[in-house]
């Protein structure tokens, strides 16, 4: 481990491009459980499995549904940066990292400092009304309850990415541009199972690929450095 920790300190240390991209593990360290995950098979609290939802058609037919698991399961507004989000953020503060892109939703990449940071699938920082596009911060939305309405009548949404809908292709395209063009990809807290991680991967063309994931993901066999451990361990310890 010690070895392996070394060897991606003095990639980190003589790349000229590095670019981070982070999975719902990189969250969970800072107490954020991963909503797939949450209503598991120990609190069958809701009738419906997460996925749907967390679906746009859902959201369309029962907004009220919706938003009872959201602000149940998904809003950490208490939540803190842990060292992996620190670290990152001052790798990028000594223009040693080139970006971030992340499938979080919580913001907290930017919270420690982060600034480039692409997030997938969007944030729930950023909502706003369906009817006049008027834009709502978190703390807005999290001033009332059940579903959010807009002075001019219109339903709230969040700026996240629900099931069904596709991704943000702006969004899309700078990541792969950040990828096709690093030396060296870390990916972390990520089994790379969830779309479009594993599409992304593709693009890279470098010789250091880094994993680091708690445990083994299907291409550990690309990887050039496989580091089975806590993100913020390791890249914060
Ligand atoms: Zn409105």
């Amino acid at each position: 481990m010690r070895e392996k920790k070394k060897l991606l300190e003095r990639w980190l240390a003589e790349s000229r491009s590095t670019v981070f991209f982070g999975g719902a593990g990189v969250s969970t360290e800072s107490g954020i459980p991963d909503f797939r995950s949450v209503d598991g098979l120990y609190h069958m609290k809701y009738d419906d499995p997460p996925e749907q939802i967390i679906s746009h058609s859902y959201f369309m037919r029962s907004p009220e549904g919706f938003y009872r698991f959201y602000r149940d399961k998904m809003l950490y507004p208490d939540a803190k940066p842990n060292p992996a989000h620190l670290r990152l953020a001052a790798l990028e503060e000594a223009g040693r990292l080139q970006a971030v892109i992340t499938q979080n939703i919580d913001g907290l990449h930017q919270m420690a400092g982060s600034r480039e940071v692409l997030e997938l699938h969007g944030s729930v920082h950023r909502n706003y009304c369906m009817k006049c596009r008027k834009s709502f911060s978190l703390s807005a939305l999290m001033a009332g309850e059940g579903v959010p309405y807009c002075d001019c009548g219109g339903i709230i949404k969040p700026d996240v990415v629900l099931y069904e809908e596709g991704l943000d292709s702006d969004v899309l395209e700078r990541a792969a541009r950040y990828i096709r063009e690093a030396e060296m990809l870390i990916i972390g807290g990520t089994s790379l199972a969830v779309y479009p991680a594993a599409g992304l991967l593709q693009y890279y063309r470098g010789d250091k690929l880094v994993l680091i994931n708690r445990s083994e993901t299907p291409y550990s066999s690309r990887a050039n450095l496989v580091i089975q451990d806590s993100i913020g361990m390791v890249l914060g310890g």
